[in-house]
């Protein structure tokens, strides 16, 4: 892809984030720990990643002025979420690193993308078609079968935006009720379980994943993560395969997670690709105290220009629990629960479906 710019960051320095979510917040965690600073930008006053820095910009990513003095303060510049605006990124690039390179968010910020993508590459997907009229999903859903899953192409997060079709829906209203005339058909994957890689790339082509992990949903939003999934060891490394394969074609720098479903005794493809998240990512969350070195800090080490820690687990299974809505309000009964460590987010009032905190849990390696 395009060239990126050689960083090399020495303690000290300040890394630009954008968004100010639980994943920058851990982000700044990981950076302080390495002695280097942060300063965040959100235009939401009450982002949890304001807390932990001494330096934040509270503004809109339509604010020019206020995007280039944020550069100004800054070394390298990273997102913690991929619906970065385009202009906002070009303003940011045309004064410092940003990391990894914008063009990659054109790629991921799209379904249709993003599927073409990673079909270019020889990795398997879903089939899927572009939908753009109710005409063109009647045609799609001839050429892709029945049961099917609808999605806007932009701004899909946790279920939102997507609708399953099933035999006998009335296409027109499925159409109709998803609000977009940009999105894209995929045929229903009837998968066994669902995976997730967390791949770290530097700028030089180092490439370290961590062990493969798998995950529940529950309502469409991740619950339980584990880690290593419960695969065979050759489909964990075509899995972490894939991950450095995606990493190297879109010549990254930081962390990525590539998000499967693993088929059941299938005769093609043992893994399809769903989703590529062009940052840390939430079933990467049990890396912090599952592993030597977490995903945040294999983020921040990349684009700091440092070299990538090796990461080893520290069990034999380490779980991370999502605590969702109001869950985080029995957050004192954890505190006492063996072998469990609490994260609290230290966002406001706990909505349906609003991540609010996660607790890991390692299960020690048992002695040989
Ligand atoms: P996504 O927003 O694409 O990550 O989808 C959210 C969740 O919906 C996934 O983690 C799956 O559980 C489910 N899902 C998405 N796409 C498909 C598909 N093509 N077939 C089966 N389940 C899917």
């Amino acid at each position: 892809m395009t060239g990126t710019k050689r960083v090399k960051l020495k303690p000290g320095d300040t890394i630009g984030i954008l968004g100010g979510g639980q994943l920058g917040r851990m982000l700044a965690m990981a950076a302080a720990r390495l002695g280097l600073r942060c300063q965040v930008f959100s235009p939401d006053p009450d982002s949890p990643a304001f807390d932990v820095v001494l330096n934040a910009t509270c503004a809109e990513y339509a604010d020019v002025e206020a995007l280039e003095l944020f550069a100004n303060d800054v070394d390298v510049i990273t997102y913690e979420f991929e619906n970065v605006p385009a202009a906002a990124a070009l303003v940011l690039d045309a004064r410092r690193p940003v990391l990894p390179n914008r063009k990659i968010l054109e790629t991921t910020q799209d379904r249709l993308a993003e599927k073409d993508f990673v079909t270019r590459l020889g990795i398997g997907t879903a089939a899927y078609a572009d939908v753009t009229s109710v005409a063109s999903l009647r045609e799609a859903i001839v050429r892709i079968g029945l049961p099917a899953v609808l999605k806007t192409r932009r701004f899909g997060y946790d279920g939102k935006g997507q609708a399953i079709i099933r035999e006998g829906d009335d296409i027109a209203k499925v159409w109709t009720s998803l609000e977009t005339k940009a999105a894209i058909l995929e045929a229903f994957v009837p998968f066994e379980r669902e995976i997730s890689v967390i791949a770290a790339r530097s700028a030089e082509g180092q490439v370290e994943c961590f062990d493969v992990t798998e995950n529940e949903h529950r309502d469409h939003i991740l619950k339980v993560s584990r880690a290593p999934a419960a695969i065979p060891d050759a489909l964990a490394e075509e899995a972490r395969n894939v991950a450095g394969k995606i990493a190297d074609a879109l010549d990254y720098v930081g962390v990525l997670a590539v998000e499967m479903f693993v088929l059941a005794n299938g005769t093609g493809p043992k893994v399809l690709v769903n989703e590529i998240a062009p940052r840390v990512h939430n079933s990467g969350h049990w890396t912090l105290d599952g592993a030597s070195v977490s995903q945040f800090e294999q983020h921040i080490r990349a684009i700091a220009g440092w070299p990538l820690g090796k990461p080893v687990r520290h069990g034999e299974v380490v779980t991370m629990t999502n605590l969702i809505g109001e869950e985080i309000n029995r957050y004192q009964e954890w505190l006492t629960v063996p072998g469990a460590t609490i994260h609290i987010y230290g966002k406001g009032t706990p909505r349906p479906g609003r991540k609010m905190g996660h607790i890991t849990e390692v299960l020690p390696a048992r002695d040989k």
